[in-house]
């Protein structure tokens, strides 16, 4: 008898779920994706102990199909790409087909949802490899309660930090996400108290004022650029206003925001000498390119992409950050839409 044998799909998902769901902010990042993705123009995330005891996120967008709850909550199930070519041409947040499954491994998941058609309403309930599904009504769009996250995975519970520092990551993912989403309302509320509420009218400057401050916001010069491959916009603050963290410098690729070191390196050359030592921009820098010039499957949470013709970008970014400094005085507080 051989000893090799496959493992069940419960604990094949648990091993998976060790890439994705890393802590309350990963399981909030992938359900506010997939509201995105369906298309929502509202989405509301309630927290109980910074989401460790539970997390729900209440959309407003396309809801799952009665025959697509069968399956969403399986391992590679995904309506968003059904092709090698379609990888190499992603459009939407996510495509692995991994959150739900990997989250429902580690959790105690509910969903209730709607297309919007009479009849359409379910509520579907998994714990560990047990799934139930019942008719339920609910408007269109989905509410997905997650609790008692990594109960059946101790090492991983342990590993998580104080309440504070899991509610200071959750509200870095969800002000990035609201960043990259102008035309989204998000609210954040954990334990009653709200801490983000974005208005969603798709005014990136009312957005960056909602988040950060109006005070900051009013610092801002606009930026835009763009060469053959690369189209450049956003907002950079004048160089008397600075933070000391790398945190405040934000970038999207073609909607999805990102973290490379080298594209903060080339935002931060542009400044030259006109930095204090230890202190750093705020710049929420957007880029367009062709789609196939960057790889977003590169890394399962997709936060880190490969860029085919980074140095390129680079020094594009450097200079026109350096040309809109360059003009600073000339130019004037960006508040056309405060
Ligand atoms: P992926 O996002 O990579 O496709 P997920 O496991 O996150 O994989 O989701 C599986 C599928 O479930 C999605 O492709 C989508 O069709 C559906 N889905 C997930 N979340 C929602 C949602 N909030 N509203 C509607 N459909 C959803
Ligand atoms: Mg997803």
């Amino acid at each position: 008898m051989g000893k090799i044998h496959q493992l069940s799909e419960l604990l094949s998902n648990q091993i998976a779920a060790g890439e994705v769901i890393e802590r309350p902010a990963s399981v909030v990042k992938e359900l506010v994706e997939n509201a995105v993705d369906a298309g929502a123009t509202k989405i509301q995330i309630f927290l109980k102990d910074s989401g460790l005891t539970e997390i729900q996120v209440i959309d407003n967008g396309s809801g799952f199909a009665p025959d697509d709850l069968e399956i969403a909550f399986l391992r590679h199930t995904t309506s968003k790409i059904s092709s090698r070519e379609d990888l190499f041409r992603v459009h939407s947040l996510g495509f692995r087909g991994e959150a739900l499954a990997s989250i429902a491994a580690v959790a105690h998941v509910d969903l209730k949802t709607s297309i919007g058609e009479p009849e359409s309403g379910r509520e579907l309930q998994i714990s560990e490899a047990d799934a139930e599904i019942t008719k339920a009504s609910h408007p269109k769009g989905s509410t997905l309660t997650v609790k008692d996250l990594f109960y059946n995975t101790p090492a991983r519970l342990k590993y998580l930090k104080s309440l504070s520092t899991e509610l200071s990551h959750v509200a870095d993912i969800v002000n990035r996400i609201a960043l990259s989403y102008p035309a989204v309302s998000l609210t954040l509320v954990n334990d009653g108290n709200q801490m983000l509420n974005t208005v969603g009218n798709d005014k990136l400057l009312q957005t960056i004022a909602g988040i950060y401050d109006i005070k900051l916001a009013k610092e801002l010069l606009p930026i835009e650029g763009e060469d053959l491959d690369f189209k450049i916009s956003g907002y950079i603050s004048r160089p008397a206003v600075t933070r000391a963290s790398k945190n405040y410098l934000s970038f999207l690729i073609n909607g999805r925001y990102i973290r490379n070191f080298q594209l903060n390196k080339a935002l931060i050359e542009g400044y030259g000498s006109k930095l204090m030592v230890g202190r750093y921009p705020v710049a929420i820098i957007d880029i367009t390119m062709d789609p196939l010039l960057v790889d977003v499957n590169v890394h399962p949470t997709k936060r880190e992409v490969r860029l085919s013709k980074e140095p390129e970008l680079m020094k594009l970014l450097t200079s026109i950050v350096r040309d809109t400094l360059g003009k600073e005085n000339l130019i004037p507080d960006a508040m056309e839409n405060l």
